[in-house]
């Protein structure tokens, strides 16, 4: 497993096992479990603090009139009454760009169902989106030696770095590493010149261009959260 230096926050860890995040962001943190035997077992830990606080809740009294009534169920089912579904054929797409295939998580390889259409943007990087539900995440794809200008955000940016890596003044965040950025903070991503960089985000609000010309990028914003 990879070693990983970026983590969701605690109340996103939380958020997830109590099953209340948006599609997007809870598909992020899934992803982002595959990589990391720490959040797997925080979430874990989660789970199980979940589960025995609404059997509590319950009361643990009614249990075994509820085994009770299984098994009566149980005992009067005709054989056979229970089919499996048919399994459907599945047509999971690979994502490519430039005739190269990325590995993904499987909770984001699952999502893929159609080719991924690219869009290029200005200063080598390459958007596409992947509906969830009623919202989309964003793959952007970062040449070598490129970058998204400086730029702070109108709402929470969550991303995940799929491939490669890529550094701003905070820190290098690498495959698997998890960020959370919102209003309060203002980087500019770079890729180094050894290798490009993947990830995929998920954003709350627009992003807002600050420095000099790359005020001019600021229509990207809308590319990006489109
Ligand atoms: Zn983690």
């Amino acid at each position: 497993m990879t070693h990983i230096n970026h983590h969701p926050a605690p109340d996103l860890l939380r958020d997830f096992a109590a099953g209340t995040l948006a599609p997007s962001t809870a598909l992020l943190i899934a992803a982002h479990r595959e990589y990391c035997s720490h959040c797997q077992q925080q979430i874990a830990n989660h789970e199980a603090l979940l589960a025995q606080t609404a059997l509590e809740a319950d009361g643990g009294d009614d249990q075994p009139a509820l085994d009770g009534m299984l098994e009566t169920l149980l005992a009067h089912l005709p054989e056979h009454t229970v089919r499996e579904p048919e399994a459907l054929p599945t047509a999971i797409q690979p994502l490519t760009l430039h005739h190269r295939t990325f590995e993904l998580p499987q909770v984001l390889a699952r999502q893929l169902h159609q080719p991924t259409r690219w869009s290029a943007l200005p200063g080598r990087l390459h958007q596409a989106r992947l509906a969830v539900e009623n919202s989309h995440l964003n793959f952007i794809h970062m040449d070598k030696n490129s970058g998204v200008p400086t730029h702070t955000h109108k709402g929470r940016e969550y991303t995940l770095v799929l491939h490669g890596g890529f550094s701003d003044a905070n820190g290098d965040y690498r495959l698997g590493d998890f960020v959370c950025l919102d209003q309060r903070h203002q980087h500019q991503p770079q890729t180094d010149s050894h290798e490009d960089c993947l990830v995929i985000s998920a954003l709350e609000g627009p992003l807002h261009f600050t420095s000099g010309l790359a005020r001019l990028f600021n229509p990207l914003s809308q590319l990006f959260f489109r």
